[in-house]
């Protein structure tokens, strides 16, 4: 059976196009952000072009909630993927794992934090339970058929990954088969159909579907899922903090209890402390935001003089044996990025003050406003 009809690595920003009747199930993943929606819209653009009648299903992972009960991932995320899902009518399907979300996980198992050489958020609390979900389905599709198993179940499984996003996803191939999840009764097809995608494309997909985004992403966020997520960026992690203090609260209690920085490049406690001197030198109080630069700056030191680069541990790029740094080395660079995390404690604080959280999805995307939110995320 045929199964891919354009090989995508000859075409750079290709549009991959596989024969979709040779699987029995198609699983696309939605986190309900923009790469995810991208993804949906290209896959159901496929199903109607090609007349696909097998079962199509969007499943969407439910991360929980922290110790206060905050929700781990953006307000609404579950609500935005069920609209996607319903708007081509397709199955909509919610997962969480079994042995908690990803704070219970955090907290009460793992004891460190996920970083991304060790991204065992997406691959217990997202592919773990997917793939359990799988495993049902397939033993469902065979009940329905009432026959025994003579071939494996074709599962397509959907993921929205771009190599923009990072050298690890664009070096991962488009169409590959999951041997570690496929079995005697199940072949699992991992699809990236936008890998190559720029976000201009990814926008103007979701624009030409008229579907409609979460609203986060006019708030100023690049990214959605886990509003605050290890790989973000400095920006996007001060304006999640600004805009939600209580689930950055738990997340600096969590950074004290386990005793490390939420990421190698950046702890909660500088986040806060950032947020505290931009509020304060918004409030114009000069002494205060004096003060809680102080703060902030120590907290900064503190954290790059314990790291291995500084310490002089292993080797420079060239192969020599690394120095420690210096005092003056340690207290410029921390003066630096004091500045750096200041500079978007500003911005997060500016823009937390200006948009209205309560409103949680867009409205469909003009070409100006599709243009807008590409532009703004690069
Ligand atoms: S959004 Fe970030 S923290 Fe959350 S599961 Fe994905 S990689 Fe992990």
């Amino acid at each position: 059976m045929q199964l891919l009809l354009d090989f995508p690595e000859l075409n750079v920003r290709s549009r991959p196009v596989l024969n979709l009747r040779a699987y029995d199930l198609i699983v696309i993943c939605s986190s309900a952000g923009k790469d995810s929606m991208a993804l949906l819209a290209y896959v159901a653009q496929l199903i109607r072009e090609q007349g696909y009648r097998g079962r199509v299903v969007v499943l969407h992972n439910d991360l929980g909630v922290t110790r206060s009960g905050e929700p781990v991932e953006w307000w609404g995320v579950q609500a935005a993927a069920r609209e996607h899902a319903e708007r081509y009518g397709f199955e909509f399907v919610v997962r969480r794992r079994p042995g908690g979300g990803l704070w219970d996980q955090l907290i009460g198992q793992r004891r460190r934090w996920m970083a991304n050489h060790a991204r065992w958020c997406t691959s217990d609390q997202k592919e773990g339970p997917a793939m359990t979900w799988v495993t049902e389905a397939v033993a469902e599709f065979w009940e329905l058929l009432g026959v025994p198993a003579d071939r494996p179940v074709e599962v397509l499984y959907c993921l929205g990954l771009r190599g923009e996003e990072s050298a690890g996803r664009a070096a991962q191939p488009i169409v590959q088969v999951n041997e570690r999840r496929s079995s005697g009764n199940r072949r699992i097809t991992r699809w990236l159909p936008i890998r190559d995608w720029t976000i201009w494309d990814v926008w103007e997909q979701i624009r030409e579907a008229g579907l409609r985004p979460h609203a986060g992403y006019s708030w100023g966020l690049a990214r959605l899922s886990c509003s605050l997520c290890v790989l973000a960026s400095l920006q996007d992690l001060m304006l999640a903090a600004a805009l939600r203090p209580a689930l950055a609260a738990d997340y600096r209690w969590a950074e004290l209890e386990l005793g490390e920085p939420f990421t190698e490049r950046l702890s909660m406690g500088e986040i806060l402390a950032g947020l505290e001197a931009a509020r304060a030198e918004a409030a114009g109080g000069t002494a205060a935001a004096a003060d809680a630069t102080v703060v902030l700056y120590e907290l900064v030191r503190e954290r790059l003089a314990s790291t291995p680069i500084a310490l002089g541990e292993g080797k420079t790029k060239a192969g020599k044996p690394r120095r420690p740094w210096t005092e003056q080395q340690l207290a410029g660079r921390a003066t630096a990025r004091t500045s750096e995390i200041l500079a978007a404690g500003r911005r997060a604080v500016s823009l937390a003050a200006q948009v209205d959280t309560s409103v949680r999805m867009l409205g469909p995307l003009d070409e100006q406003a599709a243009a807008v939110l590409a532009g703004a995320a690069r």
